[in-house]
């Protein structure tokens, strides 16, 4: 897999319209979920990154931390073997279940250290150390792409829509996307802060409520706008909507389950009841409680399309 220099070449993804109609406005999805790397998605658009910076530094071990769920850990392991490098997984026991990520994380011979969810971290610095001891130069990246990297990859992303609008002659009012750890959230804040402009960028959550799943995303804004020297926000400007996260991670319902079987039928994209389907669902009723209408929106279709097939028999309503 070539990509130290030349991950460019793999973007900008595609941007289509969807037959989706409600309250007559009009519907686009930009296609992470097509980035053409290990399935895609926002963890395979961010690895990427992670994976520059890794090389430059002559890492030659990753260190990582996700569940058997993981889009970000499947994506880890994968361009560690493909770069020859090892892998360890750090992974809570309480949330081990075999998965299509958790079987393709085996497949590629990623070390995976299962403990309490309480001893992540512990677990982490002690395999840090004790790679370093044996003389490996191991590299750590946080669960999620979190951090600066991760947030830049959506920076990025938010360049793309913007030529996208420019060419096309088009401007999407709102941006929904689903809303985990923050960092696409904040690399799209990012973007709309750099280039000025004000729409609305909305990340309906997925897992964590408020106000610590807003702050989050608020200090990885700051973060990352403080390392390219440009001042900080507030937290008026982020919008992270926990309405919809019903009763947390993982947890999904019949809606989001027609949701995805319709826009799986209609207009042949999968979605997941993790991530997409349950935002794409939440950004549906989000427009309805706001009476949104007659406006350009445009989703983000972050990924995950393994987890579409852990799901797929849930879906024969
Ligand atoms: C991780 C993930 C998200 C959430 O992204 P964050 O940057 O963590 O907020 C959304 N969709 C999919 C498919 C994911 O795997």
């Amino acid at each position: 897999m070539q990509f130290e220099n030349d991950y460019k070449e793999y973007i900008p993804t595609p941007i289509q319209r969807l037959s989706e109609n409600l309250n007559e406005n009009d519907f686009y999805i930009k296609r992470e979920d097509l980035f053409p790397i290990s399935f895609g998605g926002n963890k395979a658009r961010k690895a990427l990154i992670f994976f520059e910076d890794a090389l430059s530094k002559n890492a030659d071990y990753v260190v990582t931390y996700g569940s058997s769920s993981s889009n970000h850990c499947r994506v880890i392991s994968n361009l560690a073997a493909a770069k020859g490098l090892r892998c360890v997984v750090i992974s809570p026991i309480e949330k081990n279940k075999t998965t299509y990520n958790s079987l393709m994380m085996k497949l590629f011979n990623s070390e995976i250290i299962y403990c309490q969810i309480s001893e992540v971290k512990n677990t982490i610095e002690k395999k840090m150390s004790e790679l370093k001891n044996l003389g490996y130069n191991p590299y750590f990246i946080q669960g999620g792409g979190h951090g600066n990297l991760g947030t830049k990859a959506y920076v990025d992303v938010y360049n793309e829509i913007k030529n996208y609008e420019k060419n096309k002659g088009v401007y999407f009012d709102y941006i929904f996307h689903a809303s985990g750890t923050g960092t696409t959230q904040a690399g799209l804040v990012c973007g709309s802060i750099i280039h000025g402009d004000n729409r609305k960028i909305i990340g309906i959550s997925i897992a964590r409520r408020n106000p610590y799943g807003e702050q989050i995303v608020l200090s990885s804004v700051n973060e990352y706008l403080k390392s390219i020297g440009v001042n900080c926000i507030t937290n008026e400007s982020i919008e992270f909507i926990d309405d919809y996260v019903l009763d947390g991670y993982e947890m999904y319902n019949k809606n989001i389950l027609m949701t995805i079987k319709e826009v799986l039928t209609k207009d042949g994209i999968p979605m997941d009841t993790t991530y997409t389907g349950k935002a794409f669902w939440g950004m549906k009723e989000y427009i309805k409680k706001n009476n949104i209408r007659g406006k350009n929106i445009l989703f983000i279709h972050t990924g995950g399309t393994p987890l579409f097939f852990d799901k797929i028999g849930e879906l024969f309503l």
